[in-house]
């Protein structure tokens, strides 16, 4: 499940939601009450609040294919 992060506009906190892609998005701040506060950040995940970890991972993956075709050469 991907995980979102939302901003608050009204008071900055921040929070991360793991959501289903179909789910509503958040809207209302847990913090400060405030309805229609929240901003979804784009960039999910993690990469930002997290370090690097996720995307250390992240490029892992998707650097795996051309290391193994490559092995299948040799
Ligand atoms: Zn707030």
């Amino acid at each position: 499940m991907p995980i979102y992060a939302y901003e608050c506009r009204f008071c900055g906190s921040t929070l991360e939601v793991e959501q289903r892609m179909t789910d509503k998005p958040l809207s209302g701040c847990p913090k400060c009450k405030k309805r229609n506060a929240l901003i979804r950040l784009v960039q999910p995940v993690a990469v930002h609040f997290h370090g690097s970890g996720f995307h250390v991972n992240d490029y892992a993956k998707s650097g795996d294919k051309p290391k193994k075709s490559e092995k299948a050469k040799t």
